[in-house]
């Protein structure tokens, strides 16, 4: 019987962790005039820019929600880890790598230049022209439906629904996912309806969660695929590694790098403002914060999530001076001894 895998992660000290939250929420949302709600997707540009939420649910323990943790916002690219669980689950990692890279591209979500080079294939299944690579070969095997039911159960919310609006507005926007699209089947990576492909990638993006689902599933990844009753699986444990793994290198796009170094915790983006977060073996993290940054990620989610890492031990390489004034160092009067000595 599946169980929770770990348990040596706890919060102990909810009113030091809450207060924690909260200032780094207060920090947070001195960033978001420097953000932008985005706007490509003209529903979007409709939402307002000065919500923030968060919802940290640790594998043992109760949940830390504060600020909007409970509004409603369009899922976008992190249902890509949805595509990438299914497509991995129903279609094995030999097919799904023979389809895509496991890369990070250095380009923007939406690139189209590193695709058109002879003889490449999608850099990695979280940029656009990977998921919609994906999506060609799972409207093979499922329907849109199926990652909806799939999407209410690993989120535990059964209010999840399909954003018409969104998905109204996106589609008939999309010429850049519809360019995308095509380059795929001239390069043989997508065959089928390019519309009803289009469709299903589209429909994934526009179903609408909160911070606090988007938590839910990224406790059953932190917990190798194993939700909190600890008694049901809902994807392999190989699957679970694959996925936190490519969300890890390339899953905040192009500041994927950077974003490692400041928060060290593998996430997800969407531009609706969301971010889905693993810190393995610790805590789901879902946060919400429409304000995007440059490269499309939530520049006060980010803010969040730096502020609040290290200091809740949530970072993967936890540093317990992280925060200290740094002390001087003295490597280089080190490394010249040892240089002199060894002479
Ligand atoms: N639906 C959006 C798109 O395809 C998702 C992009 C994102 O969230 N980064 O452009």
């Amino acid at each position: 019987m599946a169980k929770i895998l770990h348990r040596y992660y706890e919060i102990k000290d909810y009113k030091k962790t809450t207060s924690i939250v909260e200032n780094a929420m207060k920090k947070a949302r001195s960033v978001i005039p420097q953000g932008q709600v985005a706007t490509y997707i003209p529903e979007l540009g409709k939402v307002d820019s000065n919500q923030l939420g968060i919802c940290i649910y640790p594998l043992t323990g109760k949940k830390v929600c504060l600020g909007d943790y409970d509004r409603r916002f369009t899922i976008q690219s992190i249902s890509k880890v949805m595509m990438l669980v299914a497509a991995l689950e129903i279609c094995g990692k030999e097919r799904v790598f023979e389809l895509t890279g496991a890369e990070p591209s250095g380009e923007a979500f939406n690139s189209i230049v590193e695709l058109d080079r002879e003889n490449s294939k999608p850099y990695n299944p979280l940029i656009n022209s990977g998921a919609i690579a994906i999506c060609g070969m799972l409207t093979k095997e499922i329907s849109f439906q199926d990652i909806l039911r799939y999407t209410r159960k690993v989120c535990n919310d059964a209010d999840i629904i399909l954003n018409e609006e969104v998905y109204d507005s996106e589609i008939k926007t999309c010429s850049r996912n519809r360019s995308i699209a095509y380059l795929l089947e001239s390069k043989n990576i997508i065959n089928g309806d390019v519309d009803d492909i289009l469709r299903f990638y589209t429909k994934c993006c526009s179903m609408s969660v909160t911070a606090e689902s988007l938590a839910t599933m990224a406790r059953i990844l932190c917990n190798d695929g194993v939700g909190e009753e600890s008694t049901k699986r809902y994807m392999s444990a190989s699957t679970a590694r694959i996925v936190k793994t490519l969300m890890l290198t390339c899953g905040m796009y192009d500041g994927s790098g950077t974003f490692a170094i400041n928060v060290g915790i593998p996430s997800k983006s969407g531009v609706g403002g969301g971010l889905m977060s693993v810190s393995d073996k610790r805590a789901g993290i879902g946060v919400f914060g429409p304000a995007l940054d440059p490269k499309g990620n939530s520049i006060a989610g980010i803010q969040l999530l730096k502020e609040i890492s290290n200091k809740l031990t949530l970072n993967l390489f936890y540093d317990p001076e992280w925060d200290e004034p740094q002390k001087e160092s003295n490597f280089a009067d080190q490394i010249m001894n040892h240089h002199f000595q060894s002479k």
